[in-house]
């Protein structure tokens, strides 16, 4: 089969429905807004490049002038959709490309028309694919996978949009945009089924790879407080622990609101609640680098440190304590007051698992709790501690 300028946008034109379809249904599952952007952007080629079959019939206006203008509105969706998912805002200047195409119109029947419309078309969509590679660029955050391929794929389509451009107003370049004649026009084909193929898959891959993130982080994080959760810390404290030294002890703290009940019984469950995520960013805001925090559920936290001491782990109690205190005192009166109990412990053995630490934690948290309340009891399991004075 000859690839012929018709076939090639006869399979174009199937290539764009076929990817207007997968991201629509795409976004179904996603329902994320880029994702329908791009989808227009598909269905607007789809469009275009049937009706760009007209020029063969004498239909210049719509076949040629119409249908590359869909074109370019089809990379004005692309952008669009890319801006959505980089949450950048797109000035309004962009609004005259419309204008720019409208323009075009004025042009007169001269031999030249080819061309000029085909360096306008060019030009266009290399400044929008660019302008969209350039959103992807990484700042600040990294960027997925998805994303780096779409950048890509972007810059590289714009940049032979811009060659196309170059190539088209060398002088002796054959360009006839009515019947389809030209070198570069038949390239052109060829990248633009490319390009449709590697843009759909690369949009996809960008979206996909932003969801599984966010439901990675969700699946760590305790819905209430966004500490992480019991599984969550299993994993992560796993390397912490494996670093306990002599040289750098290890502490794990676990913490338990002491009379909780009463503040969801008199309160509300709402109040309660409130007062858990207090606790929590009290805990975030003591937090020192490298060292992790939970919450094991109900009223229960734990924090577990590296490099601490039992004056750093005192001092941390303590503070927690006062400050838990002060917050809770003031925003609800109780029979009894409500504060933390806390029982910790010091290390520097790597402990056989963090299930073992909690547990020895929740021993001394008992005592602490009958002890009376609002007190932190700190057993100190390192080597030195065993040491007889001399
Ligand atoms: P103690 O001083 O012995 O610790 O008693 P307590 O009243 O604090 O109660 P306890 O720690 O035995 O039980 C925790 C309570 O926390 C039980 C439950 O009603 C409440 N709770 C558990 N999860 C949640 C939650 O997500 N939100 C709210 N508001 N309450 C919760
Ligand atoms: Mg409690």
């Amino acid at each position: 089969m000859a690839l012929d300028p018709p076939t090639m946008l006869t399979i174009s034109t199937a290539l764009a429905a076929a990817a207007a379809l997968y991201l629509a249904v795409e976004w179904r599952s996603i329902r994320e807004s880029s994702l329908l952007l791009w989808s227009a952007g598909f269905a607007t080629i789809t469009v275009g490049s049937t009706l760009a079959l007209l020029r063969m019939s004498g239909f210049l206006l719509i076949g040629v002038w119409f249908a590359n203008g869909l074109l370019v509105l089809a990379h004005g969706f692309f952008l669009l959709g890319v801006a959505r998912f980089t949450q950048v805002r797109l000035s309004r200047a962009w609004s005259l490309i419309v204008v720019a195409w409208l323009a075009l119109l004025l042009l007169p029947d001269e031999p030249s028309w080819s061309k000029v419309m085909l360096v306008a078309n060019s030009l266009l969509i290399a400044l929008l694919s660019l302008r969209a590679s350039f959103l992807l660029r990484p700042h600040g955050k990294s960027l997925s996978v998805g994303a780096v391929q779409l950048r890509y794929v972007m810059l590289v389509h714009g940049l032979f949009y811009i060659a196309k451009a170059i190539t088209a107003v060398v002088p002796g370049t054959l360009i006839d945009l009515a019947a389809l004649r030209g070198e570069i026009i038949q390239i052109s084909l060829v990248e633009g089924a490319m390009a449709i193929m590697l843009i759909a898959l690369s949009m996809t891959g960008t979206e996909r790879y932003r969801r599984e993130k966010q439901i990675a982080r969700l699946a760590e994080r305790d819905p209430l407080t966004a500490l992480y959760n019991r599984r969550a810390l299993e994993i992560r404290a796993a390397r912490l622990l494996a670093g306990v030294s002599s040289a750098r002890p290890g502490a794990l703290l676990l913490i338990d609101i002491d009379h909780f009940k009463p503040v969801n019984d008199l309160y509300g469950h709402t109040a309660g609640d409130r007062l858990l995520v207090a606790l929590s960013e009290l805990i975030r805001s003591i937090l020192p680098e490298g060292a992790l925090a939970a919450r094991l559920g109900g009223d229960e936290f734990v924090i577990v440190l590296n490099d601490a001491s039992n004056e750093r782990v005192e001092q941390m109690g303590d503070l927690l304590r006062k400050q838990f205190h002060q917050v809770a005192s003031q925003s609800f009166a109780t029979p009894e007051a409500v504060t933390l109990s806390i029982g910790a412990s010091l290390f520097d053995q790597p402990p056989a698992s963090l299930a073992v630490l909690i547990e020895q934690g929740d021993a001394v948290l008992y005592e602490s709790k009958r002890g009376g309340r609002n007190r932190m009891r700190l057993v100190d399991r390192t080597l030195a501690a065993s040491e007889p004075v001399r």
